[in-house]
């Protein structure tokens, strides 16, 4: 055996389990089948700007070793998420906080907006909510669900409110505060010069090799190293013995323009049903970019097949049970470690990730 680990996926798992296996002496090997490291969270340059190519991505937590770890290996700013949500040309703050409920009733104190939604829920009359639109109806009212909740939800699920499970939106963020921070997170930022670079950190003096698929050879790649760790889709890797796994799918459409401020927000949401896309990125606002240009991504939700990109998991109940059935399987499968959010199907958080892929270093590597 050439290495003690060959870690499949250059993404921020990969990253941080082959830079603290390299720490306690491990040879490893990163493969990756993209033509880049850092995953999902890639950035690179264009006209200067730092893009998100795989989605926005803003580093929050709470979690103190985490937030050290990953200041190891980036500078981060000060980056604070307040999206605004654009409803047929009325400016909403995100997430409902006081500046949303001024907008929307004119009401100005907390006591008032308390009373707005606590008569909103009441005229609804809804006990028992039995899809995802009575459910919202029941949490906030229906003139925040009709402005900012139904089209928005619909575009992404791509289905109608009224035919998605309640259990989608189990609570609705509410603050009764000014505040239009979206997270609640003790830290909060943007890696300065983009992710890519802080991924190119964890894996300095890792051997990586890109443009290279686990699955198109696996035998020579699982002769190569003492132990795998995996972090692809599961499914694929025991080539979707019990079936496909689900996911929701993106479109991503990025264009260039010639103005050095497009929309003076890096996020803006359209919750309408109509505007095809859910949102605008203007990624410079990440950096508080003052470049002549600037570059704006729309963001198309869509529905996922075979060969799309996986974005989001579909965590409802035949397919939790369909993970179930391959995570037992992989458990047998003593000489691979399934990582990431493909590996273990679940929405993972960045800071979720980098906790993950400690704690499995740590156990493998004492
Ligand atoms: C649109 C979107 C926005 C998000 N925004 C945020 C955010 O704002 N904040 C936040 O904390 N989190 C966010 N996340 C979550 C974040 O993207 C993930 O936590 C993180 O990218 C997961 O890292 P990973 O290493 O598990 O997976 P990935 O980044 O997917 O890495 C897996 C890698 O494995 C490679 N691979 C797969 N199969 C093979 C194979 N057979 N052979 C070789 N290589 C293979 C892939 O090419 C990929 O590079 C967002 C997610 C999405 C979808």
């Amino acid at each position: 055996m050439k290495y003690d680990y060959l870690i499949v996926g250059a993404g921020l798992f990969g990253a941080v389990f082959a830079c603290e296996a390299r720490k306690k002496g491990k040879k490893c090997l990163v493969i990756d089948r993209r033509e880049h490291i850092g995953g999902n969270i890639y950035t690179e340059e264009q006209a200067g700007i730092q893009v998100h190519r795989y989605g926005a991505h803003i580093f929050h937590t709470s979690n103190e070793k985490v937030w050290n770890y990953v200041n190891q290996h980036a500078r981060f700013n000060r980056y604070t998420n307040s999206p605004v949500a654009n409803y047929k040309g009325e400016l909403y703050s995100m997430p409902f906080n006081m500046y949303t409920f001024n907008r929307m009733w004119g009401v100005v104190t907390p006591a008032e907006a308390r009373e707005r939604i606590r008569q909103r829920v009441e005229e609804s009359r809804i006990e028992e909510p039995r899809n995802l639109e009575e459910q919202a109806i029941s949490l906030v009212g229906r003139d925040i669900y009709e402005k900012l909740v139904k089209g928005y939800t619909e575009k992404q699920w791509g289905k109608a409110a009224t035919e998605l499970p309640a259990f989608i939106i189990r609570r609705l963020p509410v603050r009764f505060t000014y505040d239009n921070n979206y997270f609640n997170d003790l830290y909060q930022g943007i890696p300065i010069g983009g992710y890519t670079a802080m991924i190119a950190s964890m894996l300095e003096g890792v051997e990586v090799r890109l443009g290279e698929d686990f699955l198109a050879d696996r035998a020579a790649y699982l002769a190569m190293a003492d132990k795998v760790v995996y972090t692809g889709m599961i499914d694929a890797y025991f080539d979707y013995c019990f079936g496909e796994l689900a996911y929701r799918s993106l479109r991503f459409e990025t264009e260039v323009l010639d103005t050095d401020n497009f929309q003076g927000n890096a996020v803006i949401n359209y919750t309408d049903r109509e505007t095809p896309y859910t949102r605008i990125i203007e990624h410079k606002h990440f950096e508080f970019g003052i470049q002549e240009k600037t570059v704006v991504t729309r963001e198309y939700p869509a529905a996922w097949k075979k060969g799309d990109e996986p974005y989001y998991p579909v965590n409802d109940e035949k397919n939790t049970l369909l993970y179930e059935r391959y995570r037992e399987l992989a458990e047998k499968e003593k000489r691979v470690i399934f990582g990431g959010r493909l590996g273990q199907y679940k929405y993972y958080d960045m800071d979720d990730v980098v906790e993950a892929a400690l704690g499995c270093v740590a156990a493998e590597c004492p």
